[in-house]
């Protein structure tokens, strides 16, 4: 049986999901749509820059992208250019795997004033995302405070309190590196609401920010337990136990004069962003854990600051017409409705490595062959004729090749490429326009 399939999103868990149907149904057709002209999601806007080989996991997917059978349509957005139900009505079946990279806000006073930055508008802009190219960031007059302290606190605290040397062989977008670089950056700080057992980030991560040129890690030894409690087991608990020996290790090291100080700040919430026309500090209170759990003590401390950026969760944005639970699409085991389904991060939240959404996509994709009716739909002809109506500039493959090539050719020394950032200078790359 041949199938005409629709995957929206170009990240891994659609990638992961389009590799599956093609190795389950020989023979189909599987049309990959993404926002931007760039494949590949998080993999080229999350992924911090100076993980550069991280990024080398894109040519697994760039492979399947050059089989017959698999078309990108890239700078077409579900939602704005095409709708569900135009997909639902012309593709057998049609998996979401749009992400969950959207802010959640903190919900405290001060939120809204200049210097106040969601982690994926941040990341973005450093990581070269169209979306953020014009974010101009506010790193001047101070620290900057980072909430939340899993892996991608880390990586803005890192890639802040990077030298330009120590930023060679990064992706790292041009205009971000000259604004950190020329940022008089002083204080870094990363707050969680709990303990460093309960502590997001890994210990390979957490050992990167180490030996840092020009930035001296503070950890306060008083803070951090003599052994891992609660109800952690086997693998978890080996790694909670190595981020403890690790902030042992911070704690205890010799602190020489450097001039950017990385604070990792334990049991404190943020309560109020302070500032009159800009972000001037934060308050924090204290906390306790109770049951695992983060209660307010009541007590607060500000610290002065010119930016706080906010990695405390993100959420799943569905087009017009599907069903949200929460933060994510609804589903049941990834069948959304209909001939409808979801994977990756928009499916489960945003948890997980780029690995982990292959089992993931591949276990939905299972359900949906099991639900297949005999492929009847015609697929992309029809989709292709909607998209030319409406005028949509469509980047296929070979398209973003070109763009890609072109990055690579104009990469600054030390550097393995430099990314277009607007989707403009993309697209007059394209028609040869310079
Ligand atoms: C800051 C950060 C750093 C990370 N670092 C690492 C790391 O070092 N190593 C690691 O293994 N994992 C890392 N991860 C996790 C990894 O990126 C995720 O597991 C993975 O990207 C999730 O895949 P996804 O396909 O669900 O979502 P995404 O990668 O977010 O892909 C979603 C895609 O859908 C597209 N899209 C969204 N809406 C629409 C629409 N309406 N129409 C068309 N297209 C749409 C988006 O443009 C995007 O390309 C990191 C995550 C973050 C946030």
């Amino acid at each position: 049986m041949s199938a005409s399939f629709a995957v929206v999103g170009s990240g891994p868990s659609g990638m992961y999901a389009a590799d599956a149907l093609l190795k389950e149904v020989p023979g189909s057709r599987v049309d990959v749509f993404d926002r931007v002209p760039t494949p590949f999601g998080l993999i080229r806007f999350g992924v911090a820059p100076d993980h550069f080989k991280t990024k080398n996991t894109a040519r697994q997917f760039a492979r399947t992208f050059e089989l017959d059978e698999v078309r990108y349509l890239g700078n077409v957005e579900i939602g704005r250019d095409l709708s569900i139900d135009e997909l639902k009505d012309n593709y057998d079946a049609v998996i979401l795997a749009i992400g969950s990279y959207h802010d959640r806000s903190l919900g405290i006073p001060g939120e809204d004033l200049p210097g106040v930055y969601g982690a994926c508008a941040f990341v973005g802009w450093y990581n070269g995302h169209p979306d953020y190219r014009d974010l101009a960031p506010l790193l001047t007059g101070g620290g900057v405070a980072v909430i939340g302290i899993g892996n991608v606190a880390l990586d803005v605290c890192r890639v802040l309190a990077k030298t330009p040397e120590e930023m060679q062989g990064s992706d790292i977008a041009a205009h971000a590196l000259d604004t950190i670089q020329a940022a008089p950056l002083d204080n870094l700080y990363m707050f969680g609401r709990r303990g460093p057992v309960e502590a997001g980030f890994t210990p390979k991560e957490l050992s990167e920010v180490r030996d840092l040129e020009r930035c001296a890690v503070i950890v306060d030894d008083a803070q951090l337990p003599a052994t891992v409690e609660g109800d952690f087991e086997g693998r978890e608990k080996g790694v909670k136990e190595k981020n403890l020996t690790l902030l042992r290790e911070l704690a205890s090291q010799e602190k020489p004069e450097k001039p950017i100080k990385m604070h990792i700040g334990f049991y404190a919430s943020p309560v109020e962003i302070l500032g009159e026309t800009r972000v001037e500090g934060l308050r924090m209170e204290h906390t306790q854990v109770v049951d695992g759990r983060a209660k307010g003590t009541g007590q607060t401390f500000d610290v002065p600051c010119a930016a706080v950026v906010t990695a405390i969760g993100y959420q799943a944005l569905a087009p017009e017409g599907v069903p949200m639970d929460g933060t994510i699409i609804a589903n049941n085991a990834g069948h959304v409705e209909d001939n409808l389904y979801v994977v990756g991060w928009s499916k489960r939240g945003p948890s997980g490595t780029i690995p982990t959404n292959g089992p993931d996509s591949r276990g939905v994709v299972d359900i949906l062959l099991g639900n297949l009716a005999a492929g009847a739909k015609p697929g992309g002809d029809i989709i292709d004729t909607l998209l030319a109506k409406r005028g949509a500039r469509v980047v296929d493959f070979e398209g973003y090749k070109k763009i890609a090539a072109a990055e690579i050719a104009r990469a600054p020394e030390g550097h393995p490429l430099e990314k277009f950032t607007r989707i403009d200078e993309m697209l007059a790359l394209l028609d040869g326009v310079s």
